[in-house]
């Protein structure tokens, strides 16, 4: 079978062929993957950025962590999944053992894996994983808008993260997708919303087309100009999902006095930061990574309750074998969500 593997630890990626599984592990079901959504973080994986370097002692590996599919088989001692059944990857595994797992903080884990970052993942037309990281779907919820629960839960995480109330005003820096998640979610939850690109219209236009009434581009001017205009004053809680550590200071100045501002961007360049803000202006800076079961299950629930809303997520659909192309839209700014096909066969 085709399939999407980080091969080596250096830059790049490459499309193999690889033979599939034929039977499940122990505790194992066997995916037939619809579609599998390229993430920030594999783009990481293939730039093979310095915070990437934990996937070393795990190569070669099939990347792939946001996918969605059709069960094909269960292995022994599996329950409460059976052939057919459609799934979703929630790509999580914590060791059981530690004590925030004992604890039963699984966030906390400090031996946590990644499916597709750690081992084989779904950029293949099957895929192998623990039957506890395949959550059951409605059956009528398409694969595609299914394969968005896992950067839909990271979002649903930074706003919990965020403390966000309703009738708050929040700023969400960057409008990929999972800044383009956290604004939707945020706004669903009843706040005021102002996202906020910069050389980005292209994504900015899907986000207003989305319902993101208040859409900035830093172009036009900075940020704390921004959220005056459109939010009326400083905001409560700024939200960054851009990667770009400059954009945690320009945070840091615009939330008001006691606001918030959290960080969900991964980083590869440090920041050196005037603490007087943070001080001075009695602020809190926090830090938002990966999901929790809880908000995993509230993104399924999501997703199910208005598919149409967020099929308009996903801008380009592509076969797996042009994987490569796939990768080089998703670095640029004119797409959102990039989705691949590994049964070839894109709707
Ligand atoms: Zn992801
Ligand atoms: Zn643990």
């Amino acid at each position: 079978m085709l399939a999407l593997r980080k091969i080596i630890p250096a830059a790049g990626i490459q499309l193999t062929d690889e033979p599939a599984p034929a039977t499940p592990a122990p505790g194992h079901v066997l995916i037939a993957v619809h579609a599998a959504g390229i993430c920030g973080s594999d783009l990481h994986a293939e730039g093979w950025d310095a915070s990437y370097g934990f996937m070393a002692p795990c190569l070669p590996l099939t990347l792939g962590h946001e996918f969605a599919g059709h069960v094909t088989a269960v292995g022994a001692g599996v329950t409460g999944l059976g052939v057919g059944d459609p799934v979703v990857c929630a790509p999580t595994l914590t060791c059981g053992t530690c004590a925030a797992c004992r604890a039963g903080d699984p966030q906390g884990c400090t031996a946590r894996r990644i499916i597709g970052l750690h081992l084989d993942g779904g950029f293949a037309p099957v895929a192998s994983i623990p039957a506890a990281n395949a959550h059951a779907l409605p059956r009528d919820l398409a694969l595609d808008v299914a394969a968005l629960a896992e950067p839909l839960a990271v979002a649903i995480t930074a706003v919990d993260v965020s403390g966000l109330r309703p009738g708050d005003r929040v700023a969400v820096l960057g409008p990929g997708p999972i800044g383009l998640g956290i604004a939707l979610v945020a706004q669903a939850r009843g706040a005021h919303v102002l996202l906020v690109g910069l050389d980005d219209g292209p994504r900015l236009d899907r986000a207003r087309a989305m319902g993101i009434a208040a859409c900035a581009d830093l172009r036009d001017g900075p940020l704390q100009d921004a959220a005056v205009r459109h939010l009326g004053r400083a905001p409560d809680a700024v939200i960054e999902a851009t990667g770009h550590p400059q954009s945690v200071t320009d945070a840091l100045q615009t939330v008001r006095s006691g606001g918030v501002v959290t960080v969900a961007g991964i980083h590869h360049d440090s920041l050196s930061l005037d603490l007087n803000l943070l001080v001075r202006g009695k602020k809190q800076l926090r830090g938002t990574h990966d999901s929790t079961p809880a908000t995993f299950a509230e993104a399924i629930a999501r997703l199910a309750a208005d598919p149409g809303l967020y099929a308009g997520m996903i801008s380009h659909r592509l076969p797996l074998s042009q994987a490569r192309q796939g990768f080089d839209l998703a670095r640029s700014r004119a797409a959102q969500k990039v989705m691949l096909f590994p049964q070839e066969t894109p709707e």
